[in-house]
């Protein structure tokens, strides 16, 4: 008989929640965490002004990706470890943690060099030597859910990370391909309820990219920490329009710090509702 596909995942084997910590924040189990960045990192002034909004409206972590899986191979690919440098340079500017993306194994060693946490995309969920690398590796790893992946397949998949000694795994919640097409994904708010009830893994939504149009960002946010996500990643650029990769999902600043003093009332409502 074969075993049961994501057994260190699963709730069943593990009924406690995992609380993932990143220095002093605390993820899962009932702690919240804010993730905002720009989808790249663009420049120095990009990445420093961006940290500060971050920083400012109350963010914990800077997102930022150098290495960008892009779906046009002509588009811009990313400034690779020099924009990395950089980005780090920004986060300790202004004391926050940094996640970015990591394509293939080669780029791991370097990358967990200045990296506070590792993001497997979307487009990588199904990688399996990647996902077996940053198993063996000991930064937390922020695993986006496949384009089209069904919650088993996505919690198989954060399997292959457990199973090299990694459990340090948060799943994110980015939307997934239906035949909507007024929005870029379809914002799977169900998977919330589903992966707590599954897994112990802390899951958080990604509300960029389930829309793909900064206008629905807010209201989609508010909806997965109703429905109880450990947290949010969320693109915001100084001048969306300008951006280089996915400018029509990120929020502007004076966007991004109004939807955050809505969530800080919102949270401590849903977090009350949630102990009941
Ligand atoms: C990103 O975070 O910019 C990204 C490419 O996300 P995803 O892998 O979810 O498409
Ligand atoms: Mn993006």
């Amino acid at each position: 008989m074969s075993q049961h596909p994501y057994q260190l995942g699963s709730r069943v084997f593990h009924p406690k929640d995992t609380i993932v910590e990143i220095g002093d924040i605390k993820i899962g189990g009932g702690h919240f965490v804010k993730i905002a960045g720009p989808c790249s990192v663009e420049s120095r002034e990009q990445i420093f002004n961006s940290a500060k909004a971050v920083k400012e409206a109350g963010g914990q972590i800077l997102r930022g990706g150098v290495f960008k899986p892009r779906t046009n191979p002509y588009a811009f690919q990313g400034l690779g470890i020099e924009g990395l440098k950089m980005m780090r340079e920004a986060a300790d500017a202004y004391q926050l943690k940094l996640v970015t993306e990591v394509m293939n194994e080669k780029q791991i060693d370097e990358v967990i060099q200045y990296a506070d946490l590792i993001q497997i995309g979307a487009r990588n969920m199904q990688n399996y030597d990647l996902l077996r690398a940053v198993g063996k590796q000991p930064k937390p790893v922020l695993l986006k859910r496949g384009l089209s992946a069904t919650i088993s397949e996505w919690l198989s998949a954060a399997e292959y990370i457990a199973t090299q000694g990694n459990t340090n795994i948060i799943l994110v919640e980015r939307g997934i391909r239906t035949f909507s097409d007024e929005t870029r994904n379809t914002f799977d708010v169900s998977a919330i309820p589903v992966i707590h009830q599954l897994s112990h893994y802390p899951i958080i939504i990604d509300p960029s990219h389930a829309t793909g149009h900064s206008s629905y960002v807010p209201s989609m946010t508010y909806a997965g920490i109703a429905a109880g996500a450990d947290g949010f990643i969320i693109e915001i650029h100084p001048n969306p329009k300008e951006a280089l990769s996915d400018g029509n999902q990120s929020l502007n600043f004076e966007q991004w710090s109004t939807m955050m003093d809505d969530i800080n009332q919102l949270l401590p409502v849903v977090q009350q509702l949630m102990e009941k």
